[in-house]
């Protein structure tokens, strides 16, 4: 499968890593929105929010047990955003389940991350 995210996460294509466990990767983003922005992605292929099943769901708490523990680690203490752009009109470019970690700055009022 031709899938971006894939390749990062087998270590293909080289990315700043930032966590790693048996079920997910985090690494910075190539185009920070915010002085802190890291991307979340489960070890294995899913499309997008809607491609989470019951059979595949549980990686999806360990993928925010991992945010929680990274954001903890960093200290973030002023706060953070974590965002997941779901198809077209949110701005999904990448079409593999991923979790924006947002933080650094004030984010402000609104989510506009990708597209
Ligand atoms: P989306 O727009 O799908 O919510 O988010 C995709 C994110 O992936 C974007 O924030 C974009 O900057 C990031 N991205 C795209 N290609 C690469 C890449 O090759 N390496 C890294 N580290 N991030 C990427
Ligand atoms: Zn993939």
């Amino acid at each position: 499968m031709d899938c971006l995210f894939c390749k990062i996460a087998n270590k293909e294509i080289p990315s700043k890593k930032v966590y790693e466990d048996e079920f997910c990767y985090a690494f910075e983003d190539i185009a920070p929105a915010a002085p802190v922005h890291i991307l979340f992605i489960p070890k294995e292929h899913i499309s997008g929010m809607g491609g989470i099943t019951p059979e595949n769901s549980a990686v999806v708490s360990k993928i925010f047990e991992a945010i929680s523990r990274v954001a903890g680690d960093m200290g973030l203490d002023g706060g953070y955003r974590v965002v997941s752009n779901c198809g077209a009109d949110a701005g999904q470019t990448v079409f593999h389940l991923h979790f924006h970690l947002l933080a650094g700055k004030p984010l402000g009022g609104m989510c506009s991350i990708g597209g």
